[in-house]
């Protein structure tokens, strides 16, 4: 997507849980967790992908998508189908989404990642505020390396 920006990748974090429960330190009770309203969002807003359940190996995971963020008032915490989040990211200027994988065989869920969305990430904003925030970046920067000198 055009607009997205600061992404925060846990893939580590997920290989940590595996190894973790490979090694029997963390039980498959404490990782197959997924709330019903986790599952029912990866069963009405989910995207299905090709990718086995790395815990039971029979099913494919979902991806469910959350969106956050000031402008998304009482949307906020909400699922979203992927087909939404660009229209969305049109419409406001800046929201937050969290990836969360789900197997619907076992309950396994896990965040894959987060990132922004929305507007303020398009270069010449029609308002013109993206500009300004590089102008200032770069400003910034000379500033640093002047006063380095
Ligand atoms: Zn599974």
């Amino acid at each position: 997507m055009r607009t997205q920006r600061q992404v925060v990748d846990y893939s580590l974090q997920k290989r940590a849980v595996l190894r973790e429960l490979l090694a029997g330190r963390v039980g498959t009770y404490d990782v197959c967790d997924a709330s019903p309203y986790l599952k029912n969002a990866a069963r009405f807003h989910g995207e299905p992908t090709d990718r086995r359940c790395p815990i039971c190996r029979s099913e494919n995971l979902t991806l469910v998508h959350y969106i956050y963020g000031d402008e998304l008032k009482q949307s906020a915490g909400q699922a979203r189908t992927l087909t939404e989040l660009p229209v969305l990211a049109m419409t406001l200027r800046e929201f937050q989404v969290f990836v969360v994988e789900v197997c619907l065989g076992c309950d396994w869920n896990h965040l894959v990642e987060q990132y922004l969305l929305g507007r303020d990430g398009l270069a010449g904003d029609s308002d013109g505020a993206g500009e300004q925030d590089v102008a200032a970046a770069e400003g910034a920067g000379r500033r640093r390396r002047e006063a380095q000198r």
